[in-house]
């Protein structure tokens, strides 16, 4: 049995004072309301993550992930940070691969494995995002774009490395665009996917690993999506800015 995950990315949302109020928010509802065995993840922005942690370890179900680091420990990068930071802040994730990332900041399957690499090294679980555009799908190459996504971001690792990761299957096209994918259209990227882990890992390490869908969920599509049989949680953008709709989808995942 998977426990499901269910992550909120807050990219480059919240100032200090409303992310620790939104993480309180949050806490109390997850407390009151959330029974079932579900792992809730706030990401938010760098500066954040330190506090936010120190707030979460209230919870047993609440931690925090980072939403990228560097690939090198430490060193003259002005600007970066580094996994080792992001471990020694409290962190339990960090995200690699965010589509936004591969588009503006031209991160490539090559420097993600690198990446993947320097999360584990540093102890932390990577969340590693895949997923097709819009022209992509319309020219039916989705399958070979996710297939070169996940291979070369993921498989040169482990089998003991490969079960501490996380993906995200995120059709691009559905991010922050309020079009989510299908509920069946989502679940067949996501056989897919534990079908290439299949391969490459067998069948026992592949039926460990955790694949959320993200690409507009809220908390009126996250059930049906959720109780998708390859689909172990949601990676949530916007509806994840509000504890009350956050929340709901939370419940989605029990
Ligand atoms: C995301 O950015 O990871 C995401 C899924 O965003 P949204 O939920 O807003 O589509």
């Amino acid at each position: 049995m998977r426990t499901k995950i269910v992550a909120g990315n807050w990219k480059m949302n919240k100032n200090f004072h409303e992310g620790l109020e939104l993480t309180s928010e949050i806490n109390g509802m997850v407390n009151d309301e959330i029974n079932g065995n579900v792992e809730v993840v706030l990401i938010p922005t760098f500066i954040h993550l330190n506090a936010i942690s120190q707030l979460t370890q209230a919870s047993s179900k609440v931690s925090t992930g980072a939403q990228n680091c560097h690939t090198e420990t430490s060193g003259a990068y002005t600007g970066e940070i580094s996994a080792a930071m992001i471990a020694a802040a409290g962190c339990k994730y960090c995200l690699a691969g965010h589509s936004e990332r591969r588009l503006y900041n031209n991160e490539t399957n090559a420097i993600l494995a690198k990446k993947v690499d320097a999360i584990l090294a540093n102890n932390l679980m990577p969340i590693y995002c895949c997923g097709e555009t819009l022209e992509e799908r319309n020219a039916g190459k989705h399958f070979d774009i996710i297939g070169s996504q996940v291979k070369e971001g993921l498989f040169h690792l482990s089998n003991e490395q490969i079960l501490k990761c996380v993906i995200a299957y995120e059709p691009v096209w559905a991010i922050g665009t309020g079009v989510t994918a299908s509920t069946a259209q989502a679940q067949e990227v996501h056989a897919f996917i534990r079908n290439l882990l299949v391969e490459k890992y067998g069948n026992d390490i592949a039926s460990q690993i955790r694949i959320l869908y993200g690409g507009s969920v809220k908390p009126d599509n996250a059930t049906e999506l959720f109780s998708q049989p390859d689909i172990d949680g949601g990676l949530v953008g916007g509806a994840a800015l509000q504890s009350r709709s956050f929340v709901d989808i939370v419940k989605g995942a029990c």
